[in-house]
């Protein structure tokens, strides 16, 4: 099906841009959750919601709606940043639901709702706006989280308290799609314009310790040692041997974190605390990667005589698949805007999408970042490619929409 609206990409670009200028910072943004370019910001984009003949209605968590009537698709991202953010982290999906709501409405249908959801970025929690509406975390324990300057959740939602309402009826929306930069390299790398999100991650993480003898390092041999740091290379090194061998090449696994006991020149370690943690979109080849850790330890441990205990600090984070019709509408559209330049892929990073999925359908799409840059004030996007994923998001959005 040809799209039944109008998109217009200057009318986007400007928009986009004047996001940016709320915070713009160099290159960069700075425009972190509840801050007072943040609350301006939200103003500006209620504003512009209201101009687009959408409803703006902010829920008590900070998330802001521009409502179409009825059921409608709900398009969009968040627009908080880091402390020291790029450009279009969230702000792109924002606009694009924005730009396509509107387009939709002045042709008179179908109905597309935009959304920018709040905190994202985590100055207080992490996905702290869609976390709330998901129901995964109530409004009162998120009152309570706290930002690194010692301010509340609930404090800091005091700053929008003169746009805000009760929460909206997740029901009226018949599913929801976010297009969100990369924040990787593969899409740069491989020269495509658009990726089709298969779904976002899970991920597991163990914390492994390993105990030994601490002694003098001059004057114990070599073969008597019980060298806890040699354990975990050992480890690292036989991780690196047997999961190669059951991953695909977007499974991760990362030792980030390594403790050594006493940290001291010349002593033998005698202590060794680090992090194990690995992520697939897949649940069970995550099952199946850990069945290969928990061997390894246990062979380290009998062949080395060191102590081994492996114990979990968080919970599991399980993949979530992305819905297949917004998949398929997505890779169609693609297909027709960008052919032979785009590709099926999983998400790395956490999402609000992540979170919606507990509510409704959802989709996503990426656009490459430059040199696969994100998180940096140096995070950009070729305009041809944010104009291709706009074309892209508004096909499938004709498509998936309800017409009334
Ligand atoms: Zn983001």
């Amino acid at each position: 099906m040809e799209h039944v609206f109008s998109i217009d990409p200057v009318r986007f670009l400007s928009d986009l841009h004047h996001l940016r200028s709320f915070g713009a910072t160099g290159t960069g943004v700075v425009r972190p959750a509840f801050s007072e370019i943040d609350v301006a910001s939200r103003e500006w984009l209620a504003s512009r919601m209201e101009a687009a003949g959408l409803t703006p209605h902010m829920d008590p968590a900070g998330n802001l709606f521009g409502l179409a009537e009825g059921p409608s698709l709900l398009i969009g991202s968040h627009s908080d940043t880091q402390p020291e953010g790029g450009w279009l982290d969230g702000a792109l999906g924002v606009i694009m639901g924005l730009e396509i709501a509107r387009a939709a409405r002045e042709a008179g249908g179908p109905a597309i709702s935009c959304v920018s959801f709040q905190d994202e970025e985590g100055r207080y929690g992490a996905l702290t706006g869609s976390d709330i509406w998901a129901g995964k975390t109530t409004l009162a324990e998120a009152d309570s989280l706290r930002s690194i300057d010692g301010e509340t959740f609930a404090e800091g939602r005091k700053a929008v308290a003169h746009m805000a309402g009760e929460f909206v009826d997740p029901g009226q929306f018949t599913g929801f799609v976010e297009c969100h930069i990369e924040q990787g390299p593969v899409l740069d790398t491989a020269k495509e314009a658009v990726g089709v999100v298969t779904s976002i991650v899970g991920a597991r993480q163990v914390q492994v310790t390993v105990r030994g003898q601490q002694n003098h390092a001059g004057t114990t041999p070599m073969a008597l040692r019980k060298d806890a740091f040699q354990g975990v290379v050992r480890i690292a090194t036989m991780l690196n041997d047997r999961l190669r061998n059951l991953v695909t090449p977007q499974t991760v696994w990362t030792i980030g974190h390594v403790r050594v006991s006493p940290n001291a020149s010349s002593i033998v370690p005698g202590e060794a605390v680090f992090t194990i943690q690995w992520r697939d979109g897949d649940n069970d080849r995550l099952e199946r990667m850990e069945k290969v850790i928990t061997s390894i330890l246990v062979e380290v441990a009998s062949g080395t005589g060191l102590k081994i205990e492996a114990e979990r600090l968080r919970h599991d984070i399980l993949p979530k698949p992305m819905d297949s019709a917004i998949h398929d509408a997505l890779a169609k559209a693609a297909g027709q805007v960008a052919p032979g330049k785009w590709r099926s892929m999983p998400s790395g990073a956490l999402h609000d999408a992540s979170n919606v999925s507990h509510l409704m359908p959802v989709g996503m799409l990426f656009v490459p970042s430059i040199r696969g840059i994100s998180h940096s004030f140096d995070e950009d996007t070729a305009e041809d490619d944010l104009a291709t994923g706009l074309m892209v998001l508004a096909r499938a959005a004709a498509e998936l929409a309800p017409k009334g």
